[in-house]
């Protein structure tokens, strides 16, 4: 599979009064086209900012330091404002962690749909009723004709989360970016959510960069994982790969801190110290005050997300041969 995303050592910081934060610091990894990839990690490491930098959609805070982004080969990071805009939306799209927050509450969330179609394609008013219909048909809303008319506050947050979908996938994009997609609903709406952007991946053959904290959500919907800490990637592999046998002390480490039916009676294992501050991260490697297996190398020096195994990537210097 040819990939649909590259991201190469994506490096960007924020000013903020505080100081400057490196929020991104070189960020690399591909989705290929038609594959799901998952991107986790704690609140804070950096996952939703690099969705949003895919999508140049940042605070005017924000610094772009280094690294490139392109998109079927071409360059997103130098596309002038223009080219963007057709690009969002239209070829890559994305649903919000909250779609209560992301639709707008003044129009009937058919119009929204059918406002996102026209502006794209140019169409007619009807036709685009037409397709926001067959859009919220698609995607399970119940009685589609009249839900056309309702407003966002008469709907379930489950609801909102199916039209936020549809209207992701009015323009048919390539990339669909989904944070924290069932963050917002409860539990039994979430397993019905996933279902749907697994159905949905295979009838539009998309991509998904799918974005949670949940490692359940990702080894049940990803092919491969990229694991954040802190702002840089400590890990990518296939899935299977990443559970069965995980490279990076941070990855072995949440690994072990998931809850087991088996161990009932037993504490959870956690992971020692606090995530850094990014206005002041340790040097070397980032995780190495939290690290069970530092060494005198690791506040020195910063690892690279290099190969070890076959399609197996982590950044961590236990692998790279490097002394103190
Ligand atoms: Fe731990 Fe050192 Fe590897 Fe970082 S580089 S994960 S501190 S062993």
């Amino acid at each position: 599979m040819r990939p649909l995303v590259e991201v190469r050592d994506l490096t960007l910081d924020f000013e903020t009064e505080a100081g400057v934060a490196q929020v991104l610091d070189r960020v690399s990894f591909s989705i290929a086209e038609g594959e799901v990839f998952g991107l986790v990690g704690e609140t804070g490491c950096g996952k939703t900012v690099t969705a949003l930098t895919i999508l140049r959609l940042l605070p005017d805070n924000a610094r772009i330091r280094g690294g490139s982004i392109t998109f079927l080969g071409e360059e997103l990071l130098t596309k002038p404002e223009e080219e963007m805009n057709r690009i969002r939306g239209i070829r890559i799209s994305m649903v919000f962690q909250d779609p209560g927050t992301s639709l707008n509450p003044v129009y009937p969330v058919g119009e929204q749909i059918a406002q996102v179609v026209r502006a794209h394609e140019g169409i007619e008013r009807e036709p685009a009723k037409a397709r926001a219909i067959e859009l919220f048909r698609r995607v399970g809303l119940a009685d589609p004709e009249s839900l056309v008319r309702r407003y966002p506050h008469e709907l379930s947050g489950g609801m909102q989360q199916r039209v936020m979908i549809s209207m992701a996938l009015a323009c048919r994009p390539k990339l669909l970016i989904a944070d924290e997609p069932t963050t917002a609903v409860d539990v039994t709406i979430q397993a019905q959510i996933l279902e749907l952007l697994r159905e949905l991946r295979q009838e539009f053959r998309l991509s998904v960069l799918l974005i949670t904290h949940n490692l359940g959500i990702v080894a049940e919907m990803c092919d491969r994982i990229g694991v954040m800490y802190a702002g840089t990637v400590a890990e990518v592999a296939h899935t299977k790969d990443l559970f069965r046998e995980p490279l990076h002390p941070y990855t072995q480490a949440l690994l072990k801190a998931l809850p087991r039916a088996d161990a009932r009676g037993h504490p959870l294992a956690s992971i020692p110290g606090m995530v850094p501050s990014l206005l002041d991260p340790p040097s070397g490697c980032r995780f190495h005050p939290r690290c069970a297996f530092a060494f005198e190398a690791c506040p020195k020096h910063r690892p690279e997300l290099l190969e070890h195994r076959p399609a197996h990537r982590a950044s961590c210097l236990l692998y790279e041969k490097v002394s103190g």
